[in-house]
């Protein structure tokens, strides 16, 4: 079955390769954008297989009163867009309250349709927790600790997804909810923007870290959170949260595979600051970073996340590609576009 599909925020990391893979499962898709007229921010979705017949790219933007109205005659409405970025001037103004008001802007848009049958949002490991405390997290688990001066990104998504589930219980529409929570996406991207993920990586092998940390992050290929999307649209999927992660990786591994793969150049940490004295250290040092930055390096230094992935693989059929495999070709791709020196043959 083939379905007619809105999908906000066409240009971002995770939509590009999830307009693909709806376009390739024969999909016709209606992507939202900020601004239709910037081309060169589309053209790599309009030269996509499929997209001259079945896709389609409108103007919307959050925080506009009613962004969605107009576009959701269709079965199914992905919202992706979201803005995703540590550092803000005004984290209620830049992150809140386009995420809040842009997923309560979707859910009333498809409640008013009527022919919307499903809304697949977009959350995040953020709605689920803002410090790893040791616990194999699962999709009962809440992020209750981000506020808009912790972690304002993880606050927005957290206040995202409760305004979503509030809104289902309270409207009772005629779609339910899927909503999917990935974890550190990274992978390669179709255009020359660096997502904030794939960003860390440039950042290791670019010397932009003076130590190796204590940091263990979850992460998940892009091209596998695409799929979740694809999948989220299988009615026989039911309702829910879904956790969307394949394993870890920590600061001292990924640097060892870049060393391998001839990958930073000399520009690679050397100095091990892993221990409990250099989290420590490291810590008191987040105090110099940007607001963004420092709160997420004193949440996360020496606390890796542990999760439970068993509920998409069992209700989707979804398979991860381990993270090793996400983060070189990541590499490749941040090279390839010049991003990251090309690794020593
Ligand atoms: P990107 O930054 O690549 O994409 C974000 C998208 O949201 C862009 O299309 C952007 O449009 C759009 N957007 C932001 N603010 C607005 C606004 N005010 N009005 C309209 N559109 C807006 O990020 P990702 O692809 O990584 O993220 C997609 C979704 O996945 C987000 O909801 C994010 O929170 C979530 N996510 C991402 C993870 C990751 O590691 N990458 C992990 C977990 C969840 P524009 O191009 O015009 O800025």
């Amino acid at each position: 079955m083939t379905d007619s599909i809105l999908l906000s925020g066409a240009t971002g990391f995770i939509a590009g390769h999830a307009i693909e893979s709806l376009l390739a499962a024969g999909h016709r898709v209606r992507g939202t954008v900020r601004d239709p007229a910037q081309t060169d921010r589309t053209a790599h979705l309009r030269a996509m297989p499929g997209a001259e017949e079945r896709l389609e790219l409108v103007a919307a933007d959050l925080t506009d009163d009613d962004p969605f109205s107009a576009h959701a005659d269709v079965d199914v409405a992905l919202h992706m867009a979201s803005p995703y970025v540590l550092n803000v001037t005004d984290p209620q103004r830049d992150l809140v309250d386009p995420a809040v008001q842009g997923t309560l802007s979707m859910l009333t848009a498809a409640a008013a349709s009527k022919r919307v049958r499903r809304v697949v949002l977009t959350s995040s490991m953020a709605a689920i927790t803002d410090q790893p405390d040791g616990r194999i997290l699962t999709e009962e688990d809440w992020n209750a600790r981000s506020s808009l001066t912790r972690n304002p990104y993880y606050y927005s998504k957290t206040m995202a997804e409760r305004a979503a589930w509030d809104f289902m219980e309270r409207d009772k529409p005629g779609f339910d909810l899927v909503v999917i929570n990935p974890f550190m996406v990274i992978g390669p991207a179709h255009t020359d923007a660096i997502n904030t993920s794939n960003q860390v990586l440039a950042d290791i092998a670019t010397g932009r870290y003076p130590a190796i940390m204590a940091l263990e992050w979850g992460f998940v290929d892009v091209r596998d959170v695409a799929a979740a999307h694809v999948a989220a649209l299988d009615p026989d999927v039911p309702s829910g949260r879904y956790i969307c992660a394949s394993g870890n990786m920590d600061m001292a591994q990924i640097v060892d595979l870049m060393r391998r793969e001839g990958y930073g150049r000399g520009k690679l940490p050397k100095l091990r600051l892993a221990g409990r004295f250099g989290t420590a250290l490291m810590r008191l040092a987040s105090r110099t970073q940007p607001a963004g930055v420092g709160s997420y390096l004193r949440t996360h230094l020496g606390r890796a996340p542990h999760f439970d992935n068993s509920k998409i693989r069992r209700e989707m059929g979804l398979t991860f590609r381990p993270p090793e495999e996400s983060v070189t070709d990541a590499l490749a791709d941040l090279a390839a576009r010049g991003h990251v020196p090309a690794p020593r043959a």
